[in-house]
């Protein structure tokens, strides 16, 4: 069975094709993007107005990318997935309707999904069938959270979160102070390679012994590289940027990761997936291929293209969702921007 994915919950407009066998497993056929990600470079952050707009412009051109890349046509699409949350009001309507169109003109199923569980369930296309416990780590723009998956179109519980800014956030906070380009991320990495990362001691937010175990806290860190940099300035002393990116990268990797495998521990699970533009990072990548290693447990990291925003993960988790045989949603779904991550399907 083939099933269409439709993502539009932040700035990327995603159209996925995957097929789903007889045997569960699942098969990406086409994972056509449209980022809207240059147009809120200025604003340093996603402007809501412009996404939405962005998002419109871009389905119909993304949904034909998607389908000559996959050779296959409208009426070969069996069900239709889309995200129905969580995100950006506007941007997520966009999806939402372009997704209840097709399935009311093609007479399919319409399963309206969880953004956060097409993180998780997009490892499937890269790793194959993941166990029946898992925990994932989902760090992105928007998200820093700790999820125990038991069946990733069942039951995601979440076990940590942010109790302010996402890791992502910080990224580009940081790129931003340091005037680096945005989204932070990629050119902070890049600076770090030739930087120090114990040059500055930056703090490791909430693991004290008394921090709730599993939440996460960067604001301190980045407050604490504002700081620093001020403090530079301020002396007119060069700002050493590859250093300063290097040790702040290091302390945000040092604390996703020492989280991630002591709530594996503490929940006794084996398998780590890592999901979200964050994700990307070098450095998160190796001291959590370093640390799971030593701690017995398997890692599962999708390829950096998977693990952003696209309309594959939607499609993979509405096949995970068909396969579970999901109930699916009424042609009156909304988008709605505060979806739980407990509902993995609105139906
Ligand atoms: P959402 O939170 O809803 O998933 P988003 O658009 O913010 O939406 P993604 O597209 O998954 O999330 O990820 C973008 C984030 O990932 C940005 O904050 C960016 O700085 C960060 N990022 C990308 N590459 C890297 C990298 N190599 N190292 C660190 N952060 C990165
Ligand atoms: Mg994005
Ligand atoms: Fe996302």
């Amino acid at each position: 069975r083939i099933v269409l994915g439709i993502e539009s919950s932040c700035d990327e407009t995603g159209v996925g094709l995957v097929r789903l066998d007889a045997s569960g497993r699942v098969e990406l056929l086409a994972d056509a993007v449209a980022s809207s990600v240059d147009q809120h470079a200025r604003f340093g952050g996603v402007v809501p107005e412009i996404a939405s707009r962005a998002h419109l412009e871009a389905m119909v051109p993304t949904m034909r990318r998607a389908l000559d890349d996959s050779g296959l046509r409208l009426s070969d699409v069996d069900g239709v997935a889309v995200t129905a949350g969580p995100g950006l009001a506007g941007a997520l309507m966009v999806g939402v309707a372009a997704a209840k169109s097709y399935a009311a003109a093609l007479d399919v199923p319409l399963y309206g999904v969880n953004h956060l569980a097409g993180h998780v369930a997009v490892d499937t296309l890269e790793h194959g069938p993941l166990p029946e416990r898992c925990l994932a780590l989902l760090v992105s723009g928007g998200h820093s959270q700790l999820l125990l998956v038991e069946g990733v179109a069942k039951s995601l519980t979440q076990i940590g979160s942010t109790i302010d800014d996402a890791a992502g956030e910080a990224y580009d906070k940081v790129a931003r102070l340091l005037e680096l380009p945005y989204p932070g991320g990629p050119p902070i990495d890049k600076h770090a390679e030739r930087g120090d990362p114990s040059a500055i001691d930056f703090p490791r937010g909430l693991t004290g012994p008394r921090d709730s175990r599993h939440d996460f806290s960067f604001s301190g860190v980045k407050t604490a590289v504002a700081r620093w940099v001020e403090q530079a300035r301020r002396e007119d002393r060069a700002v050493p940027v590859n250093d300063v990116c290097a040790s702040f990268q290091e302390a945000v990797a040092d604390v996703l990761t020492a989280k991630a495998v002591r709530a594996a521990q503490d929940h006794e699970i084996d398998t780590l997936v890592i999901s979200g533009g964050v994700a990307a990072n070098s450095r998160l990548s190796a001291l959590a291929a370093e640390r799971c290693e030593a701690a017995g447990i398997t890692l599962r990291v999708p390829r950096p293209r998977l693990c952003t925003d696209n309309g594959a993960m939607i499609a993979a988790l509405g096949a995970h969702v068909v396969a579970a045989e999901g109930k699916p949603s009424p042609l009156t779904l909304g988008a709605d921007p505060g979806l739980p991550v407990s509902t993995v399907l609105v139906s």
